[in-house]
């Protein structure tokens, strides 16, 4: 006869919990609409500052899965280089297998290249992943519109 109460006593003690917490603030974002504050070293995609790049190649060297390489960008504004070339090297990302490990970041002379607070990099499809210097020198919003959900696409 005793035995017959104990189920009451789970049920009663789950419902003290759903009481405990019915009356606590809410701790819902509710994303997007709502956004958390990112802390200072939040590290999201990469942004490149093509007018300091001096194509030195240090960030391709310090990249440890090979995400970062450089390319050919035939955007040229930086009047320091010498003129005898149509085109320089510069970094092109794979975010897809970037780890946001910053080394590129920290060894980068001239802070060209440099983590965003963006994050919101989802994508229909694997070929939207490749950022070009030309991509990678905008961000998210200043982009067309992609397959990418968040881009509203
Ligand atoms: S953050 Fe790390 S993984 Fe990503 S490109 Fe830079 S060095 Fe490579
Ligand atoms: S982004 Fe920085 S480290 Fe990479 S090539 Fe340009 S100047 Fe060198």
């Amino acid at each position: 006869m005793k035995n017959s109460y104990k189920p009451l006593i789970g049920v009663l003690h789950g419902l003290g919990v759903t009481l405990k917490n019915f009356f606590r603030r809410a701790v819902t974002e509710q994303y997007p609409e709502e956004r958390h504050e990112l802390p200072e070293r939040f590290r999201g995609r990469l942004f490149l500052d093509h007018n300091i790049c001096i194509g030195c190649t240090m960030c391709e060297q310090s990249c440890p899965n090979g995400a970062l390489k450089m390319v050919p960008w035939g955007k040229i504004s930086n009047t320091s280089k010498p003129q005898d070339r149509d085109y320089y090297l510069f970094p092109q990302v794979d975010i897809a297998m970037c780890t946001y490990c910053g080394w590129c970041a920290d060894v980068c002379p001239t802070g060209a290249i440099r983590h965003t607070k963006e994050f919101e990099l989802s994508r229909y499809d694997r070929e939207h992943f490749e950022y070009t210097p030309e991509l990678l020198s905008k961000s998210e919003k200043d982009l067309s519109p992609g397959p990418s959900p968040t881009r509203g696409g």
